[in-house]
């Protein structure tokens, strides 16, 4: 994108910005880096002073654009309802056309091209995952035909510190006797890590090719355990007549309909972190809660910014990937909230969240429980 394109998409939005400062503490970047350029204000400021041809383009708005999590906090508190996040991410394109960014989003860009994948292994091993379920017979989930496709997502599939999601989900949809199938090696990223980048136009071969496959198994749902997947596939996909659910959702309607028993009760004080992609970018609030109160014995307290006022786990926005020290120093800020709650474990609905959280807890020795919704469900189940 040039400037003059941004300036076509961004200017009326950024002039929205009355300067007043709302926005400041509810982001976590500002309250880390404690500098204006760091704030939702100062990056609008940069916009448009970008635009009206007052600054140039430098390695300084870089780091200012590239250091944004695209948690969309701001915009929550913000009475002009700027889209800064939105902004931010066009700013991104801008600086991309510029060949101001940060390098390492090249890696990851020739990964995907290469194995369709943010990891770099090679794409058949997407399914391995299914090795750690006891006595299942090779590649079971990976059938021909399905009434639904459990969209696994990069992060669960090789991570192995998150391959338990999708373990406990295949058991959820098992017991409650859903007909699924995983895409496997025929799974692509679904390009969300290229919209944080900057790339968006990277990311057409990838969703052209996840949505000839659903066509091919000829699912009508599709169910994905990661926000961030469900949140591109619902804003960003072209698909006629399939439905698209978060896990939470999926569970929640499965419990509704008398098809997933909780029994096993489970004496246990939780918190509920609400994904920024889930909750506040796709409005998913309540099902996750609904959830966590099917499972017997279960007490649920919120942590002090909840909903829609949710603080970011410092995994969004490729920061962590640009900025690890600034994304670990927002995961801290988040557990010190989890732990003001007194709650035994930490529950959230997506597994960078759970990554996060549960890396920086083991980093900084802290004895932190760290759960996915999906091992609580499957837990309740046995
Ligand atoms: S983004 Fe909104 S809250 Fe923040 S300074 Fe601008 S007008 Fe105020
Ligand atoms: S989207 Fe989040 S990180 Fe980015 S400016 Fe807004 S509050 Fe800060």
């Amino acid at each position: 994108m040039n400037i003059t394109k941004l300036k076509k998409l961004s200017y009326d939005e950024v002039v929205k910005c009355n300067k007043c400062g709302f926005c400041l503490p509810s982001c976590p970047v500002y309250l880390v880096e404690k500098k204006e350029s760091a704030s939702p204000r100062g990056r609008n400021a940069i916009t448009r002073a970008v635009i009206e041809g007052r600054l140039d383009m430098s390695h300084d708005t870089e780091r200012a654009i590239f250091s944004c999590l695209g948690c969309g906090a701001c915009k929550q508190v913000c009475l002009s309802s700027v889209e800064t996040k939105d902004l931010i991410f066009r700013d991104r394109e801008c600086q991309v056309g510029e060949g101001l960014y940060p390098k390492i989003a090249d890696r990851v860009v020739a990964f995907l091209k290469e194995e369709h994948n943010i990891t770099d292994d090679d794409n058949e091993e997407r399914g391995e995952w299914q090795d750690l379920i006891k006595d299942l017979p090779e590649r079971a989930f990976e059938k021909a035909r399905a009434e639904v496709i459990f969209f696994v997502g990069c992060v669960a599939s090789f991570f192995p510190m998150a391959q338990n999601i999708p373990v406990n989900m295949s058991r959820i949809m098992l017991s409650a006797g859903v007909d699924f199938s995983i895409l496997g090696g025929e799974e692509w990223c679904c390009g969300f890590p290229l919209i944080g980048a900057g790339m968006p136009n990277e990311m057409g071969e990838l969703k052209e090719h996840n949505m000839e496959k659903v066509e091919e198994v000829g699912a009508k749902t599709v169910v994905f355990t990661c926000p961030s997947c469900y949140h591109t596939w619902k804003h960003l996909y072209e698909l006629n007549d399939v439905n698209l659910y978060h896990s939470s959702q999926f569970i929640d309607q499965l419990i509704k309909d008398g098809r997933l028993k909780l029994k096993k009760k489970n004496a246990v004080t939780v918190t509920y972190h609400d994904p920024c992609d889930l909750g506040r970018n796709t409005g998913v609030f309540d099902e996750p809660r609904n959830v966590l109160r099917a499972i017997p014995g279960l007490t649920l307290v919120e942590l002090p910014l909840n909903r829609q006022l949710s603080m970011c786990c410092g995994g969004g926005g490729n920061v962590e990937m640009v900025n690890p020290e600034l994304s670990a120093a927002i995961a801290q800020m988040k557990i010190d909230e989890i732990r003001s709650t007194g709650a035994d474990m930490v529950v959230s609905a997506c597994q960078q969240c759970l990554r996060t959280i549960a890396t920086r807890a083991r980093k900084q020795k802290i004895d932190l429980a760290v759960k996915d919704l999906t091992e609580l469900v499957a837990e309740a189940m046995e």
